[in-house]
């Protein structure tokens, strides 16, 4: 008799055609994220066992709630399809719980099994009625007892540790996403690698007017970010001289303009070079004059690279939300300024003009500093670690 895990696949089981891609890439996903244990793994269309050694169950079965294409994970416990051994282990198991109402749920997929599921809801339902001080509530019970009786053997478990859904990461190719310290890009992130794709991010440092807890900070951020894929790196790169060069060139209302436009440019150069095939931020409409909608068309004007938003049409409250449940919030709110604040105009223009921006950016040869940006950008690859804090 054992105990393993067993894992309900998310929004994959109804994309039939691609099914096979998906568990594949699911199943990589699970090596890749618990590859420092010993364990077996075994899946068929519409489930996946892992059978593993059962000290390590609870903190695998944890890990495995964080990541995308998981419906629903189960500890179950395993017998053969004996009538009194199922019986046997099923007191085991309940006399473990607490509860005052409960229900069985059969599931005879052995059609060999000559006891029909209903027929044998009773039988087991009678047995504990007789061996436990309880009663049946078939609508709302304490506890809700599964069998399922398959031709590999029974399966047996009380609970249900819901997944985080989505698609597996990966399924949908990669994304190159721009990861401030703020609060919307690192929820920008997540929501991206909920729909299957799988990101790298790109930090714009400005050192010494950013200081290296704000890049610290980052790192943090991804690396939370990372428990959600296992494959996200960080791309710093060395943006101040073309701030600089904005500063000294451009009339202060269109600096925020300008400067995010060189972000995009180097954004798009650098996520091709990468294979990403698009570029994901946490903009949000309206937020502040660089999110008008007049400012994001002139801003995403210098790519033709997908823009991908998440958070686009969120409001910060609901943007918060998602913060705090992923665990980016506490580390957003810590005060390092960004490159974005640093030279901030106390008037920036909120309906800029194309023209205008390419007037000004006449001024200085930006083509040839962005190629110097990006030949220097620094990337930090082992997230696995995430113990950041005492850097900050
Ligand atoms: P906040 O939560 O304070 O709004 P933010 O990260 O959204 O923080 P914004 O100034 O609103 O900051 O910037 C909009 C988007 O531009 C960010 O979500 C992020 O995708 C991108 N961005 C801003 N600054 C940087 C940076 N230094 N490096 C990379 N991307 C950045
Ligand atoms: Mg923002």
């Amino acid at each position: 008799m054992e105990r393993l895990i067993l894992i309900k696949y998310g929004e994959l089981t109804t994309k039939k055609e691609n099914r096979k891609m998906f568990i594949k890439m699911l199943v990589k996903n699970i090596n890749n994220l618990i590859s420092d244990y010993e364990y077996e793994i075994d899946y068929d269309r519409v489930r996946m066992y892992i059978n593993c050694d059962n000290k390590y169950i609870d903190e695998i079965a944890k890990k495995l709630s964080k990541i995308f294409g998981i419906h629903s994970i189960v500890i179950c416990h395993k017998v053969d399809n004996n009538i009194d051994n199922i019986k046997s282990k099923i007191l085991e198991i309940v006399s473990h719980e607490s509860f005052n109402t409960f229900k069985v749920e059969t599931k005879r997929a052995d059609k060999t099994f000559e006891i029909h599921s209903q027929e044998f809801n009773h039988v087991i339902g009678g047995l504990i009625l007789k061996n436990f001080d309880c009663k049946v509530d078939v609508h709302n019970p304490d506890m809700l007892l599964h069998i399922e009786i398959r031709p590999e053997g029974t399966f047996i478990y009380t609970n249900e540790l819901k997944g985080s859904g989505g698609y597996p990461v990966g399924i949908q190719g990669k994304g190159m996403l721009m990861l401030s310290g703020g609060i919307d890009s690192p929820v920008a992130g997540y929501l991206a690698l909920k729909r299957g794709v799988d990101i790298d991010c790109l930090y714009f440092e400005s050192p010494p007017h950013t200081s290296l807890e704000a890049k610290n900070k980052v790192i943090k951020l991804a690396s939370i970010i990372n428990e959600y894929s296992g494959n996200v790196k960080v791309h710093v790169v060395p943006f101040t001289e073309i701030q600089e060069a904005i500063y000294k060139n451009c009339p202060p209302n269109y600096m925020i303009t300008i400067m995010r436009r060189m972000m995009y440019r180097i954004a798009t150069k650098y996520a091709k070079m990468r294979g990403c095939e698009i570029i994901i931020n946490g903009e949000s409409v309206g937020q502040v004059a660089s999110q008008t909608i007049t400012s994001m068309s002139v801003i995403n004007s210098v790519t033709n690279m997908p823009i991908i938003r998440p958070v686009a049409c969120l409001d910060k409250l609901e943007i918060i939300k998602i913060a705090e449940k992923i665990g980016t919030y506490e580390t957003s709110i810590l005060p390092f300024e960004d490159c974005c604040t640093i030279f901030l105009p106390r008037h920036p223009v909120i309906n800029p003009k194309l023209e205008k921006c390419i007037e000004a950016e006449k001024r200085f040869d930006y083509e040839a500093l962005i190629d110097k940006c990006i030949a220097n950008i620094e990337v930090i690859k082992k997230l696995e670690n995430d113990n950041y804090d005492d850097l900050l």
